[in-house]
């Protein structure tokens, strides 16, 4: 196994998506990178680019508008990558289901990987289904 792959499947990088729903999920998705939670301490750091990501979490229900962006950030990450639904909006619409825009749920479109359920989950959750998808990614 090649150094790099080793250090991305101990220290994976997310990308989060907000692709806007309610924005409580990307509270809690915040909270799980503050001191408290410090989901540093598994090896995980937020990235600011698709290019450097090998977890994209989603939270939010998936829309129309959204969609294009939320394909083209997917395209745009290195394999081996892993896509994380947080919270109910892009597993199952959530709220948002049967409203005008909403074209989700999420795995009509990416391969999900890890489901994080709750509305919103909380850190702890979200730490855990983070740490599921990254024993799938191995
Ligand atoms: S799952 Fe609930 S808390 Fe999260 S974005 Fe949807 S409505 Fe908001």
């Amino acid at each position: 196994m090649g150094l790099v792959q080793f250090c991305r499947k101990k220290s994976p990088w997310l990308l989060h998506f907000d692709t806007g729903g309610c924005n409580g999920c990307s509270i809690e998705v915040v909270a799980a990178l503050t001191p408290r939670h410090d989901i540093e301490r598994f090896g995980m750091l937020v990235k600011g680019t698709p290019r450097h990501a090998d977890i994209l979490v989603v939270t939010g229900p998936v829309t129309k508008q959204c969609l294009p962006r939320l394909l083209r950030i997917y395209e745009q990450m290195p394999e081996p990558k892993m896509v994380a639904a947080v919270g109910s909006c892009p597993a199952t619409n959530g709220a948002f289901d049967r409203c005008y825009g909403v074209v989700g749920p999420l795995d009509k479109h990416l391969p999900v990987g890890a489901y994080v359920p709750g509305c919103p989950p909380k850190p702890e959750a979200i730490i855990h289904g983070l740490i599921a998808a990254l024993a799938k990614v191995k």
